[in-house]
């Protein structure tokens, strides 16, 4: 679960909603510094520096490319309708989704969401239809918290 490291100066920026893919809510708390590439690991490090100074922060949760995509070199292929990465990544999101009885587009305080994903996804066998093919697992500590 994230922690607030900062008291807020302007609740107008600091409460702007943020679009955040819905497995993306796993990925933010496993997240200890590797990614595709420097620009991606800065920009979501900075997106994770924004919710950790305003907890209460509204989340828009979609399954396409958020805010942490748009940094990223693989943003072109995600966001090909037809790409085999595409519907890999999209039925992620469309599974926590389900998980968490919420519909695209869903507005929710940032940490509510985390609570809410950490006990509707404490489940091994719904993290592995999460993040059982992606590169990342043995650098994610959300999916190697509890030895999973
Ligand atoms: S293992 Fe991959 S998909 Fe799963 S939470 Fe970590 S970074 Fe995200
Ligand atoms: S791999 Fe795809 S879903 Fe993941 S951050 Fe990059 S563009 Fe977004």
């Amino acid at each position: 679960m994230l922690k607030s490291n900062t008291t807020g100066s302007d609740f107008k920026t600091e409460s702007k909603c943020l679009k955040i893919r819905a497995h993306h809510l796993c990925c933010i708390q496993g997240f200890q510094g590797y990614g595709y590439s420097p620009a991606f690991v800065a920009n979501l490090r900075a997106v994770i520096s924004k919710i950790k100074a305003f907890p209460p922060r509204h989340l828009e949760l979609v399954s396409k490319c958020d805010i942490i995509c748009a940094s990223c070199p693989s943003e072109k292929e995600c966001t090909a309708q037809e790409s085999v990465s595409s519907r890999r990544i999209r039925n992620m999101d469309l599974f926590v989704m389900k998980k968490l009885k919420i519909k695209e587009g869903a507005i929710m305080k940032a940490d509510e969401a985390f609570r809410l994903i950490n006990s509707q996804l404490a489940n091994a066998s719904y993290i592995e239809e999460v993040c059982g093919t992606c590169k990342w697992r043995q650098k994610c500590l959300w999916y190697m918290q509890d030895e999973r």
